[in-house]
């Protein structure tokens, strides 16, 4: 991989995890950095718990541009901040920060990064009734976008649908059309649920290759035609679930899209510049194609 020489005045980004080892954030930023010809390189930062207010004091005194934030660190590092956004203030969750003269702002373009995925092919929200699998992390940015945005109903399936309450009060409260938002264990229930519903998210690791590639959240028989189904897991290409919906006739979005979009938005909050997105489409593909081929 090309990475443009490191001069004296070169702004440093980079990602802020535990582990970090597996991001594809640096090959997408960096390969953005390299098309746009900017003097600006990413690196990862590997920070175990206890130490992440001393990496954002670090970070700052280093002259450290901005940072993403990942697990399992997005709420963890609010109290070193100061200031949120309004989408990182509505989900409690930061996955970008921006090192200002103004301060330390953070940002989650999860959600962003989310629902412009859905834009982009042409799928408004306004309205519609959604089910989403899974109550973790990325739940809370997908469940908070949706209510902001309008979906008129949220049903969250959790396994342990106590966990789930919390994210239940969220989407109940963000809400901009008084959602009904309703919690579902995992059983036929569901079935019932997607089959009145417009779009399908799988935020549960599902599915994820390696280990899980060959699984389905949910069997073939319960995906209609008309039904959109969004995959967060973005390994294999496509997934089990994203297989079965296209046999069943759905419109499918996969977890790059999500990926690259969150990345893009991140990419414009540090440099204040649009985000070549094909480009970090591009550098992506081209690493898991690689991947998977090997
Ligand atoms: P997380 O915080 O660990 O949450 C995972 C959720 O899935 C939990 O609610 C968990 O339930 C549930 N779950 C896990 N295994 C399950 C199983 N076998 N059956 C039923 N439920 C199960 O993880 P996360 O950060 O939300 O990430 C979830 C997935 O989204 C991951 O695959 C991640 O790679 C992907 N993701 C993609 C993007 C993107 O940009 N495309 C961004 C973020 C995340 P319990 O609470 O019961 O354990």
């Amino acid at each position: 991989m090309m990475i443009h020489s490191i001069t004296g005045a070169t702004s440093v980004v980079g990602v802020l995890g535990y582990p970090v080892v597996h991001s594809l954030s640096p090959l997408m930023h960096n390969a953005a950095f390299e098309a746009m010809k900017l003097d600006w390189v990413y690196v990862p930062f590997p920070v175990a718990p206890e130490a992440v207010g001393n990496a954002v004091h670090g970070a700052i005194a280093l002259g450290i541009k901005g940072m993403n934030v990942t697990i399992p660190h997005k709420s963890a590092v609010i109290p070193y901040l100061d200031q949120l956004t309004p989408e990182a203030m509505a989900i409690q969750s930061v996955n970008t920060i921006a090192i200002t003269e103004q301060g330390v702002i953070g940002h989650s373009t999860d959600g962003p990064g989310f629902l412009r995925a859905l834009t982009e092919r042409g799928f408004d929200v306004v309205g519609k009734n959604v089910v989403v699998l899974g109550a973790g992390g990325a739940s809370r940015a997908v469940v908070g976008a949706l209510a902001v945005a309008g979906a008129a109903k949220i049903s969250i399936v959790a396994r342990h649908p106590e966990r789930a309450e919390e994210l239940y009060a969220l989407g109940t409260q963000l809400s901009s059309v008084e959602a009904s938002v309703c919690v579902l264990p995992w059983d036929n229930q569901v079935s019932r649920a997607i089959q009145h519903a417009e779009l399908l998210v799988n935020a549960t690791p599902i599915g994820m290759a390696p280990h899980d590639a060959a699984h389905s959240p949910v069997p073939i028989e319960w995906l209609h035609d008309g039904l959109w189904v969004y995959d967060l897991v973005y390994t294999p290409r496509p997934t089990t679930l994203l297989r079965y919906a296209a046999e069943r006739g759905c419109q499918t979005i996969d977890g790059l899209a999500m990926l690259i979009y969150q990345g893009a938005e991140a990419f414009t909050f540090w440099t204040h510049l649009p985000a070549p997105v094909t480009i970090m489409e591009s550098a992506l593909t081209t690493y898991l194609r690689k991947e998977n081929s090997e």
